[in-house]
């Protein structure tokens, strides 16, 4: 499955973060005997549907979409030099699909900066500024091959261009996700064999103090720093404490400070949509339940994720969507008032689809 590095600055409160992320591993309270790397993080994305369709169905138990946070320790001024430490932190950016930088924004006197003063801009500085010169190097090592190639293959020549403009990008100090070159893109193919850092999408959390969760102003400084990419600002000891609580002391304690969500519930659904991801939806009185499929996925590509016999032998979906499901309050009243549409090989899945695969074993 897909994964979401947490990078930052020492003291900025990752790990804090990270304690907070894994009380709330879905893995662990539905699966309890599966196996988790101790740096990896399940989360279940929050979504209300889910209960409603267990309520429809009867469902037994609910189980969410989840996104699985990496923990990736180290980023140091000079990791991008390659030392020790440095050699293995650009490599597990390099796994993950998508990069989260926690930024310290909260004060606390007892809590040393390693620069010395609270600076959000600097800190986000500091990190990208690793990650583009690792990518800096990475391109310096293949353009002189690249350049003899596109002297004599073709279809090198579009490579070589794209190549040079990533550098001249890089050069100026900035991400190639921040001029919207990413994976998918027509640039990002023809840079795909690099495996630039860059390229990945960014999301940037911002560890606050609680006043600042409802400083719109302060909130929207921060927006502007990191735009395009998404900002989420959370406090990590409140989110270690919520995660202790039981859902009502927690609703209880987040809307003191004026939330109604925790930050953590927020990042799992920004991180889901960052990394391209969507849902679709089953139900019956075993579970309700949602999937994880690639934004743009076909029926058969849906039915595959449940099993991959499902994909082989698909014949048909029966699709009704959520709402018009709730609202009938059953799949034969939902039939029976004409919502409930038989869907093809071509279908396109969207979002809220409630989805009955018929198939041949
Ligand atoms: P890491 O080095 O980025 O993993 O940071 P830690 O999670 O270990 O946090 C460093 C220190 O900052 C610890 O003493 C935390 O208790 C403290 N800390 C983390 N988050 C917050 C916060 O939101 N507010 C305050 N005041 N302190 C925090």
């Amino acid at each position: 499955s897909l994964t979401i590095g947490i990078v930052g600055l020492p003291n900025v409160g990752k790990s804090t973060l990270f304690n907070a992320l894994t009380k709330n591993d879905v893995l662990a309270a539905n699966y309890p005997f599966a196996t988790i790397e101790p740096n990896v993080g399940v989360v279940g994305v929050p979504d209300p549907r889910l209960a409603k369709l267990a309520e429809v169905f009867g469902s037994a138990r609910v189980l969410p979409a989840t996104v699985d946070f990496v923990d990736i320790a180290g980023i140091v001024r000079g990791a991008s030099e390659g030392e020790g430490l440095g050699n293995k932190f650009l490599a597990n950016i390099r796994e993950s699909d998508a990069i989260c930088q926690v930024i310290r924004a909260f004060k606390d006197e007892n809590v040393v900066h390693v620069d010395g003063k609270v600076s959000p801009k600097d800190d986000i500085e500091t990190i990208n500024t690793e990650l583009i010169l690792a990518d800096l190097q990475t391109i310096e090592k293949v353009l002189p091959r690249l350049t003899k190639e596109a002297r004599l293959q073709k279809e090198k020549v579009a490579v070589l261009a794209a190549v040079e403009s990533a550098q001249a990008i890089l050069s100026a100090g900035d991400t190639l996700f921040s001029h919207g070159i990413t994976k998918g893109t027509d640039q990002g193919v023809l840079l795909h064999d690099l495996h630039l850092l860059t390229t990945k999408p960014f999301l940037y959390v911002f560890n606050v103090d609680e006043d600042e969760l409802v400083d719109e102003d302060f909130k929207n400084e921060q927006r502007a720093l990191v735009a395009p990419a998404e900002a989420i600002f959370l406090n990590a000891k409140l989110e270690q404490d919520l995660a202790e609580l039981d859902d009502d002391e927690a609703l209880e304690l987040l809307q003191s400070v004026g939330q109604d969500e925790p930050g953590l519930a927020t990042l799992a659904r920004v991180g889901f949509e960052t990394l391209g991801l969507q849902t679709y939806l089953t139900a019956g009185p075993k579970e309700a339940r949602a999937w994880t499929i690639k934004r743009g996925a076909t029926a058969p590509e849906a039915a595959g994720v449940i099993h991959t016999d499902f994909q082989r032998g698909f014949i048909k979906a029966e699709v009704i969507s959520f709402a018009d499901l709730v609202s009938a309050g059953s799949v034969p009243e939902a039939r029976a008032r004409g919502k409930a549409r038989m869907e093809g090989k071509e279908y396109v899945m969207q979002d809220g689809d409630v989805v009955e695969f018929r198939f041949n074993v």
